[in-house]
C-alpha cells in the first residue's frame, strides 16, 4: 500500500501490533466482514524473536488452526521440574495438558498467524507505527501513524491495542494500570548449541538460582535449546543481573556449561492478576497489552490467542451494529473474562504463594510431588500431595485449599 504524507485511511477495525494476538484479532474481525488493517512497527513480523518458544498445542481446535507444520520445531513429551537440591518431578504430556506441548519457531509462528489473517482479508502494513490516538469527544476514532518518515492518519470504528507488554496504546487510552515490580518477571535467554540435555522434555529449575522465577531449557533439537531465566523485578537489588543469574546457572549445569550461546534476548513479562479494565470508548486491548499472561508460567501466547479470537469477532459485531461506545465494549470484557479469568486468578494466587517458598520448601514440595501419581497439574492436587508428606508446610497454603 502506497502512503503519502498527510493521507487519511479508513477502516472498520484497526489493530495496532502484528504479534500473534494482533494478527489473530485481525483474522477474526476480517472473517466477520469488518474491513481490517493490522499495523506493525517492526519491518518484519515475528523478528527478532523475544520468546522461550514453548507452547502447548491444546488450543488448536479452538483457534481453528489446521496446519502446524510451518512452525512446530519439536514435539515435547513432558516437563521436568527440578528442586534446588536436585529432586525431579516429571510431568508427562497427558498429565500436563495446557502447560507443555511443543517448542516452536516463533518468527514462523507469528508470520503464520499473519498469513491466516491475510487469507480472511485483513490488510497489513509493516514498518508502520502508531504514534498517538485520534479522539473525538473523548472517543477513540483512529490513530496517528508513521511509516518511513511519512505521517498519516488511520480512522477506524474500533481500534484494537495489541502492542504487547510495553503497550503505549493502553496508556494513551487511559486504560493502563501500573504493574507492581513483584508482578514483573525480567528475563534473559540464550539460544545455546552443543549442549547435552534430554531433548524430549522441557526443563524447569526452581529456587533462589532464579529468585521469584525459574530457569528453563526448551530444546529445539538434539543439541540446541533456548536456555533462559526470569527473576522477579522486586528481587533485583542491583548486585546481580538476570544475565549473571543465567550465567551462574549455566556454569553449574554440566549439560550446558560446554555449550555455545548463539544468540541472546532480554525482555519482561507481566505475571500479574487480570486487569481492572481492557476497554474504553472506541478501543479494546488484547494479549500482553491486556495482561493475560499466565502468572505461573509467564507464557502469554495461548491465553492471548484465545482472547484475540473473542476480540476480533466482537469488534466486527460491534462495528456492524454501530455500537462502539465503552458500555457496549464492556461485553467484550465479559466474554474474555468468562473464558480466561478464573484460571488467571487461581494461578496468580498460586504464584503469590510460590514467591514465599525458600529452597528448602521447594525441595520438600518437589520431593513430595515426585512420589505422586499426578493426573492433573492443579493447585488442589499439588497441595494435597504436599500435605501428605510434609504437613508442616501446608499452613501457608491453607486458604487456597
Ligand atoms: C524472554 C521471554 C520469553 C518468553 N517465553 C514465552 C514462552 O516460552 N511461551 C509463551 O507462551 N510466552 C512466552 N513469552 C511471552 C510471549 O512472548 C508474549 O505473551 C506474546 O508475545 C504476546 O503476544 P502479543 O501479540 O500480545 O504481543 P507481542 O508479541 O509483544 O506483539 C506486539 C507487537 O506490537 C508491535 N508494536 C508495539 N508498539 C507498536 C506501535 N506503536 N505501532 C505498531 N506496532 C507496535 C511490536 O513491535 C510487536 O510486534 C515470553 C516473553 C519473553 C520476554
Amino acid at each position: 500500500m502506497n502512503i503519502d504524507q498527510g493521507d487519511t485511511l479508513e477502516y472498520d477495525v484497526l489493530v495496532i501490533g502484528g504479534g500473534p494476538t494482533g494478527s489473530t484479532a485481525g483474522r477474526f474481525s476480517a472473517r466477520h466482514n469488518a474491513k481490517t488493517l493490522v499495523i506493525e512497527k517492526r519491518q518484519e513480523i515475528g523478528s527478532p524473536v523475544r520468546c522461550g518458544e514453548g507452547i502447548s498445542l491444546s488450543w488448536l481446535e479452538e483457534l481453528e488452526i489446521k496446519d502446524i507444520s510451518p512452525w512446530v520445531r519439536r514435539y515435547i513429551r513432558g516437563a521436568r521440574i527440578y528442586s534446588p537440591s536436585g529432586h525431579v518431578l516429571e510431568i508427562i504430556e497427558d498429565i500436563a495438558g495446557d502447560e507443555v506441548g511443543s517448542v516452536i519457531e516463533r518468527d514462523m509462528f507469528d508470520k503464520d498467524m499473519a498469513r491466516l489473517a491475510a487469507i480472511e482479508g485483513a490488510d497489513f502494513m509493516v514498518k508502520t507505527a502508531a504514534t498517538g490516538l485520534l479522539k473525538e469527544n473523548g472517543k477513540v476514532v483512529g490513530v496517528k501513524a508513521k511509516q518511513m518518515g511519512k505521517e498519516f492518519n488511520i480512522m477506524a470504528d474500533i481500534v484494537i491495542g495489541a502492542d504487547g507488554f510495553e503497550s503505549q496504546v493502553g496508556r494513551w487510552a487511559g486504560i493502563y494500570e501500573a504493574i507492581k515490580p513483584k508482578d514483573i518477571m525480567t528475563c534473559f535467554q540464550y539460544r545455546m548449541t552443543g549442549i547435552d540435555v534430554d531433548p524430549d522434555f522441557t526443563h524447569f529449575y526452581m529456587g533462589t538460582r532464579a529468585p521469584g522465577g525459574y530457569a528453563w531449557i526448551f530444546p529445539k533439537d538434539e543439541v540446541t535449546a533456548n536456555v533462559g531465566l526470569g527473576v522477579q523485578l522486586s528481587r533485583l537489588n542491583g548486585e546481580v543481573t538476570p544475565k549473571e543469574y543465567l550465567d551462574q546457572f549455566i556454569a553449574g549445569h554440566k549439560g550446558l556449561r560446554n555449550g555455545e550461546a548463539i544468540d541472546m534476548v532480554a525482555g519482561a513479562v507481566s505475571v500479574t492478576h487480570p486487569p481492572e479494565r481492557t476497554v474504553a470508548d472506541g478501543i479494546l486491548l488484547v494479549g500482553d497489552a491486556s495482561r493475560v499472561v499466565d502468572p505461573i508460567t509467564g507464557g502469554g501466547i495461548v491465553n492471548g490467542l484465545k482472547q484475540a479470537k473473542i476480540a476480533g469477532e466482537f469488534a466486527a459485531k460491534a462495528v456492524s451494529e454501530g455500537k462502539t461506545d465503552v458500555e457496549y465494549l464492556k461485553k467484550y470484557e465479559k466474554l474474555w473474562r468468562h473464558r480466561l479469568e478464573d484460571k488467571l486468578w487461581r494461578n496468580y494466587m498460586a504464584k503469590e504463594k510460590a514467591m514465599l517458598l525458600d529452597d528448602v520448601m521447594y525441595d520438600k514440595i518437589i520431593d513430595a510431588l515426585s512420589d505422586m501419581d499426578l493426573r492433573k497439574v492443579r493447585v488442589e492436587t499439588i497441595l494435597e500431595g504436599v500435605r501428605k508428606k510434609y504437613p508442616e508446610l501446608i499452613k501457608e497454603f491453607e486458604d487456597m485449599m
